[in-house]
């Protein structure tokens, strides 16, 4: 899988550990060892294959999207991603004027059956590769940082609740 993006270590464990360009599937961890999370959104939704999921919030004519996890076991926040500064819009093609408008009022997103708030998480981030990367920055950023210009950021969240799983309550594409 592809290297963990440098906004998410510490905060993701891969479930595999073979570095290659494939699709990265991790789980969401906190420090202290927990997987459970208040997972807080700006609180726009929309339907997407029969379903509610969180979607971008338009605030004054701006467009926001970003995830926070909030460990229920410590109170440690972990930003998982903000399409401002995270993949290749807001890392390659980063905004300075966008990214530095205040970030929205977010809310923990509620399990569509049960109504509880805390959930585990899993992140899937897909990649079009060093190559791609390094062609489509022309030299203007370090080779190294391949992994941040990812292509797309997705979850998958389970309540702790009742177990309801949405297997991609975000996918989101970022160029
Ligand atoms: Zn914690
Ligand atoms: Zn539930």
């Amino acid at each position: 899988m592809m290297p963990v993006p440098s906004h998410l270590r510490g905060a993701v464990r891969p479930r595999d550990t073979a570095i290659d360009e494939a699709a990265l599937d991790a789980e969401v961890v906190c420090d202290c060892g927990s997987r459970r999370f208040d997972l807080l959104f700006p609180g726009e939704t929309h339907e997407y294959r029969g379903q509610q999921i969180p979607c971008t919030a338009q605030i004054n004519d701006r467009f926001f999207f970003l995830v926070r996890a909030h460990c229920t076991a410590c109170g440690r926040d972990h930003l998982l991603f903000d399409k401002d500064f995270h993949g290749w819009d807001g890392f390659v093609c980063h905004n300075d004027a966008q990214a530095s408008l205040p970030r929205p009022p977010l809310i923990p997103w509620k399990c569509l059956l049960c109504g509880k708030t805390e959930h585990e998480a899993s992140v899937q981030i897909q990649t079009q590769g060093r190559a791609d990367f390094v062609e489509g920055t022309e030299g203007e950023f370090d080779e190294e940082r391949w992994p941040d210009g990812f292509e797309w950021f997705s979850m998958s969240i389970t309540c702790t609740g009742c177990g309801k799983h949405t297997p991609e309550w975000v996918s989101y594409e970022t160029m």
